[in-house]
């Protein structure tokens, strides 16, 4: 039999990139990630993926379901990516359904001498249960476990702080900290070929979204993320939106868009799914920032990206808590559980144009601009007052980018118990509504039942006049519904003008591409570009 079989798990979701690997330049052997360490470690390698029960049942609190139909077409298409490019490096991965702790322990029983069983570490409960059973499992089958940590921009290990529980609660002071006190480590190249599978052992298929009993998702020309899992669509994105197209250098003028593929580098599910690593997407950038321009639009991807690994840090911190109905701060909200307002906010029925639209495009593609994410959490929480959960487990089901810490941590903090030091932050909708889609053309994009209303107008439909309505062939009510709510503070935008113009040119002054951007403040910036960067 063979003397070192390591099997390197993919536990949960994650889906080891091969071609970016990323180097810890220490010599401590334990914290170079999986495959490099496996390479070294043993003569045969097993890179595994499970197919677990336990993803396809209902979410936590409101058994909605759990995974989606886009986000299972990009898992399945990420698998067979890996899969072939595991192949062409003299590996393969092999697929099994069931729990992993089973299907670990069953390998391990019909390899018969396996060494170490190796997998990244992941932070939320669910993901760590699973983690403790493959542990136990191991320890009583005396196989060795090795974990790697391996999703963040920034080490666990490199961050600033002497215990995650001095983490600050503040996103710019976390920030900070990162960039003038640790160094995102450098990436491995591809390793050229990869120890092979023990002989005879079965690859395994890879199943259907029918196999798993989900149904497939039903494609959507209008879709803002029409693309392909796996690392090499990736690999194809970032080369198209840095050196083909030079998108990345104006990314911070074009990223609060809602129509089209390009106003944002849509890197979010192929990181939340590990097809990329955030330190290549990195290097990246510090290269096109050598060979053609550095500028706020390039450092803004980066302070983005930090967003994420802010709130992959702010989970092991504060463990479970990310997941209760008080959030961060312990603070009681006398959340409603109305599910018919619930189903109107879901179904993009609210007769609030801006929610709706964007509501539909999730449900219809499984994706949503971060502009649109913003605006239908804080509807959902601060307008409707609906427990902020249902909105979470809502995304959770349908976001092909969706990212446990991401959302729950977005979601808090759009709820006012997360990290937000602003206490009451409101979007209102029609003044947002107006300012990135000024024309009203997302709207009609996806409300095809207000197409008749022309320019901003259509952000409003109560506003207008019976008239107007009836020449756009609107009933409020019949056609579209009616809001469900009007907050007080959106009739300082339509009360302006003139009631009853829908119908013709926009009564809201300039017109614009939807997309018209909305600077941020440029915190980060300065730092960025001054020398002192790399002290
Ligand atoms: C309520 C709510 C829920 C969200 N849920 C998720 C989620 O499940 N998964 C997820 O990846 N993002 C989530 N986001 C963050 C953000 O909306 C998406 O990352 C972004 O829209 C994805 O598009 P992009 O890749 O083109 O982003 P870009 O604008 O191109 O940003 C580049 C990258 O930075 C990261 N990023 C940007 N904004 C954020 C942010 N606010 N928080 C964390 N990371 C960020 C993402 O990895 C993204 O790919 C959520 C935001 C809100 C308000």
């Amino acid at each position: 039999m063979f003397s070192k079989i390591c099997i390197a798990e993919f536990v949960m979701m994650c889906i080891c990139s091969l071609c970016h690997l990323d180097f810890d330049s220490t010599l401590v052997p334990s914290e170079n990630t999986l495959f490099h360490w496996a390479q070294r470690n043993a003569e045969y390698i097993v890179p595994l993926y499970c197919f677990d029960p336990r993803h396809y049942v209902g979410t936590y609190n409101f058994n909605l379901p759990k995974t989606g139909p886009f986000r299972l077409h990009f898992l399945l298409n990420s698998i067979k990516d890996l899969r072939n490019t595991l192949r062409s490096k003299g590996s393969n991965l092999v697929v099994r359904r069931g729990k992993p702790e089973e299907v670990v322990a069953d390998l391990i029983k019909q390899l018969g001498s396996v060494s170490s069983v190796a997998f990244h570490e992941e932070v939320t409960s669910e993901e760590l249960n699973v983690e403790k059973r493959v542990k136990e499992v191991c320890a009583r089958m005396k196989v060795k476990v090795h974990t790697c940590w391996g999703s963040t921009l920034y080490h666990r290990d490199d961050l600033p702080f002497h215990h995650i529980s001095r983490l600050p609660d503040v996103y710019t002071q976390f920030r900070k900290a990162v960039e003038t006190q640790s160094r995102v480590r450098p990436v491995f190249p591809t390793p050229e070929t990869l120890n092979p599978l023990p002989p005879g052992l079965e690859e395994g298929d890879i199943p259907t979204a029918a196999d798993l009993e989900q149904p497939e998702p039903v494609a959507d020309s209008r879709s803002a993320f029409p693309c392909s899992g796996g690392e090499s669509p990736a690999l194809e994105r970032l080369k198209h939106y840095f050196w083909d197209t030079n998108l990345v250098a104006s990314y911070k003028e074009t990223r609060n868009g809602l129509i089209g593929v390009d106003y944002s580098t849509k890197f979010a599910p192929w990181l939340a799914m590990g097809c990329i690593s955030p330190r290549y997407i990195y290097h990246q950038i510090q290269q096109y920032e050598r060979e053609r321009t550095a500028n706020q639009s390039t450092y803004w991807v980066i302070f983005e990206l930090l967003w994420r690994d802010y709130f992959k840090f702010v989970a092991v911190k504060y463990g479970n808590r990310l997941f209760q109905i008080k959030g961060l701060q312990d603070k009681h909200v006398p959340w409603k559980l109305d599910m018919k307002l619930f189903d109107a906010w879901k179904e993009g029925r609210t007769g609030v144009p801006f929610v709706d639209a964007n509501m539909r495009e999730l449900a219809m593609t499984g994706f949503m601009s971060n502009r649109g994410r913003q605006n239908v959490a804080s509807f959902l929480t601060k307008d409707l007052g609906l427990d902020w959960r249902l909105g979470a487990e809502w995304f959770e089901y349908l976001l092909i980018d969706y990212d446990v810490c991401s959302n729950y941590g977005n979601w808090l903090y759009s709820a006012g118990i997360g990290n937000d030091p602003r206490e009451n932050r409101k979007f209102n909708m029609i003044k947002q509504g107006l300012d990135y889609d000024n024309n009203g053309d997302y709207v009609r994009q996806w409300v095809p039942e207000l197409q008749r209303i022309r320019g901003g107008d259509v952000h409003t439909p109560w506003a207008l006049s019976s008239a107007a309505l009836s020449h756009a062939e609107v009933s409020l009510g019949e056609t579209y519904p009616a809001p469900v709510v009007v907050a007080p503070e959106w009739n300082r935008h339509f009360n302006k003008k003139p009631v009853g113009s829908g119908v013709g040119p926009s009564a809201r002054g300039k017109k614009g591409p939807s997309h018209t951007p909305k600077q941020h403040r440029d915190r980060g910036i300065d730092f960025y570009f001054s020398k002192s960067k790399n002290l």
